[in-house]
């Protein structure tokens, strides 16, 4: 029955069907099925005429119609009833339809009237009201809540406004016995969980009669959601665990050892030293290790992966590291060789402007088990790149990569190397659980110690001077400045010219020979920003102009003011990334925000936010709420989870349920082989065929 094309339904017909078909993707029954109302009206109440109000959405009333008349020419022509009840009179009016409406209508039957008040010179009127006969039948069927659903332009044309939508959708429900809607969660599930019943769920989520009926529905439907995509996931994490095997790293040597006694130039902090033992345990198992690292800015996530990367050479492994951009790579190439410079190990970096020369020598050197770390961008990936050994795999700020170049880094040894994914910033719990809810997580929370919280500040351009005056102090004590600007692809050409003028701006304020500035963005070639960024680097210039291309790990630890400019056009986790660029040595550290004087409630939420925190997965959390997941760095991969009810900003509290309840489904039976659990191979073989995206996460 849900697999009839909609054309079939009453009421449809072939015409509406082409444009559901285009306006909402509707083409079969189970799709306008699946077609959720946005939010509910309550009808349980009746209100009097003389209690209408401006500000009141909508007024249900019940009363007589007095009069009808047809007023007005041509364009402004209208039909006006005179509806009256114990304390008043109201007009309805209908400017479209009105010939037909006025043929339904009787003089002087009782009817209920639902619409908005509006007020017109003086008085209200309901222009384009609900209207229907008072009947016994009327009042026993008419839903107590009655359900909103979003329409376009186009369905109204075609009578498919909420309402007609609404009556498709109780057409359709009329039709449906209890095994047209199938189960699709166990019985002890249900039980568990005090769920409603699958049929029950979609007739009371469309028409319910109580706001307890809307709740229950809405939270069966959330939880089959979201329990389908985290048994999918928790089911991949599961199987790999039991047949994928991995390499033994069973022994902790010389390398790691001498590094943690005698190299090490601080002390771990608690979170690095319980992260690194979750690693080595992990690799040490047998099983191939699939691991988030999550931390924050600055928390010391390269030590981690590096250390981790020791204990792959000592069990004779090579290993590699992928980053995001060239200037990450040769950071962390710079960081490998400082950290072991006295022991004796090859690491080479290999990115897309490696000459091709150096490249094949490379190649070579993997081949011969010559180099132990490679250090890379996306060149990494490349089928001619091949190990003689590879043991491990180290992703840096993954939200860059997709799930494809995860898998070919797998591929890169007949037995899948272990893979160390870490994130840029936290993401928030219910994204890291879809998105890569088939990992492992380790959590560092917490920074190393003596840094002092970065201060931030939200100036508006009226007090420039101001900051220019705090430049000028900052680098008198020998600090380094950032001063950062948006790029987006959309505004790009302005943007290059905010970009230039901001840097000519500055030249005139800090001249040389006094100051030197360096600027640096995408146009720049190769060797230009090679050229920039050492400069910087090396202390010749004291300014850094750029765009966001600084954004990912740089790191220099003398760099103590971050300014962004026009900061309310960055979303809140690319700001949180930004100021983590300072705040890395042990003095205090600045970060402004330079915004118009205007601001939206979203941006003046955002700065209220970097000012108030500094702790970047509360700082992810607010992001969720304001952006929604589909814009979440990471996640961009818009339509891959593609929920139809679920939010992930919202329903935290559900996806825990759902993530407990199938990590127990699949800790007890994970090829489902019990008859009370054959109905999740169903439906996950069902859900396969119809959501290919799936393949992206996970
Ligand atoms: P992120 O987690 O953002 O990648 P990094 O790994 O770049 O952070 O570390 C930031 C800085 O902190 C680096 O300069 C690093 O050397 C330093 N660092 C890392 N761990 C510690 C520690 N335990 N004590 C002091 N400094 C540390
Ligand atoms: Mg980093």
């Amino acid at each position: 029955m849900l697999d009839r094309p909609i054309e079939y339904l009453k009421g449809i017909g072939p015409q509406r069907a082409e444009v559901l078909k285009k306006e909402l993707n509707i083409f079969l029954y189970k799709d306008l099925l699946t077609y959720f109302p946005f939010r509910y009206v309550d009808r349980t109440k009746f209100h009097t005429i003389s209690e209408a109000a401006d500000e009141m959405p909508f007024i249900q009333l019940r009363g007589f119609l007095l009069k009808m008349d047809l007023v007005g020419q041509k364009s402004t022509k209208r039909l006006v009833v005179l509806f009256k009840d114990n304390t008043g009179i109201i007009e309805l009016v209908w400017f479209k339809s009105y010939n037909w409406v006025s043929k339904q209508l009787k003089l002087g039957s009782e009817y209920i009237v639902f619409g908005k008040p509006s007020l017109f010179n003086g008085k209200f009127n309901i222009p384009h009201p609900e209207i229907s006969v008072i009947t016994e039948d009327l009042l026993k069927q008419q839903s107590a809540f009655q359900s909103v659903y979003n329409s376009t332009e186009k369905l109204k044309l075609f009578g498919l406004d909420s309402e007609g939508i609404r009556k498709a959708q109780r057409n359709l429900l009329i039709q449906l016995q209890i095994t047209d809607i199938q189960e699709n969660l166990s019985n002890e599930l249900i039980n568990d969980y005090h769920l409603m019943s699958r049929f029950e769920a979609f007739k009371f989520i469309h028409f319910p009669n109580s706001n307890k009926q809307i709740k229950e529905a809405t939270l069966r439907l959330k939880f089959e959601e979201l329990f389908y995509i985290q048994l999918r996931l928790l089911k991949i994490n599961k199987i790999r665990a039991n047949t994928v095997k991995g390499f033994v790293f069973s022994k902790v040597g010389i390398l790691f050892n001498d590094f943690f006694k005698l190299h090490l130039p601080f002390e771990l902090t608690n979170a690095q030293k319980r992260v690194i033992k979750e690693i080595r345990l992990d690799m040490g198992s047998g099983r191939q290790m699939n691991r988030l690292l999550q931390g924050d800015v600055g928390s010391g996530k390269t030590l981690v992966a590096l250390m981790s990367m020791l204990l792959a050479l000592d069990n004779d492994f090579q290993t590699c590291l992928m980053a995001p951009t060239e200037i990450l790579a040769q950071q962390h190439f710079e960081t490998f060789k400082h950290f072991l410079k006295s022991i004796n190990i090859k690491v080479a970096l290999l990115t897309g402007s490696s000459k091709i020369k150096n490249r094949r020598i490379i190649h070579q050197q993997l081949l011969d088990g010559e180099i132990n770390i490679l250090i890379g961008t996306h060149a990494l990936i490349e089928d001619v790149v091949q190990f003689k050994n590879l043991g491990l795999v180290v992703i840096d700020e993954q939200h860059r990569f997709g799930v494809a170049q995860r898998a070919k880094l797998r591929a890169k040894n007949s037995c899948p190397p272990h893979m160390l994914i870490m994130t840029a910033t936290p993401i928030p719990r219910t994204l890291a659980m879809t998105f890569y809810g088939d990992l492992d997580t380790s959590i560092i929370d917490e920074l190393p110690p003596g840094r002092k919280p970065i201060k931030t500040i939200h100036y508006l351009e009226t007090h420039r001077l101001r900051v220019i005056g705090f430049i000028k102090e900052q680098i008198a004590l020998g600090k380094q400045i950032y001063v950062v600007y948006p790029l987006i692809k959309e505004s790009e050409k302005l943007d290059y010219q905010n970009l230039q003028q901001g840097y000519d701006d500055l030249v005139q304020e800090f001249k040389p020979p006094n100051y030197q500035i360096s600027i640096l963005h995408g146009k720049l070639t190769h060797d230009q920003k090679e050229f920039e960024m050492r400069r910087f680097i090396e202390h010749q210039t004291q300014i850094m102009v750029a765009t966001t291309v600084i954004e990912v790990g740089v790191n220099i630890a003398n760099a103590s003011v971050m300014i962004i400019e026009s900061a309310e056009r960055f979303g809140l986790s690319q700001l949180h990334q930004l100021r983590g660029r300072v705040g890395r040595g042990a003095d205090q550290s600045y970060c402004v925000l330079m915004t118009g004087y205007k601001l939206g409630q979203d941006s003046r939420l955002r700065m209220e936010t970097m000012v108030r925190t500094n702790d970047g997965f509360e700082i992810s959390e607010v992001d969720l709420k304001l952006r929604g997941p589909g814009d979440i760095e990471g996640t961009q991969q818009s339509g891959v989870l593609d929920l139809k009810l679920a939010n992930l900003a919202q329903d935290g509290q559900i996806l825990q349920l759902a993530r407990q309840a199938a990590q127990s489904i699949l800790d007890e039976d994970v090829n489902f082989e019990l008859e009370k659990n054959k109905v999740f191979e169903n439906e996950l073989v069902l859900l396969q065929k119809n959501k290919p995206n799936w393949s992206k996460i996970g």
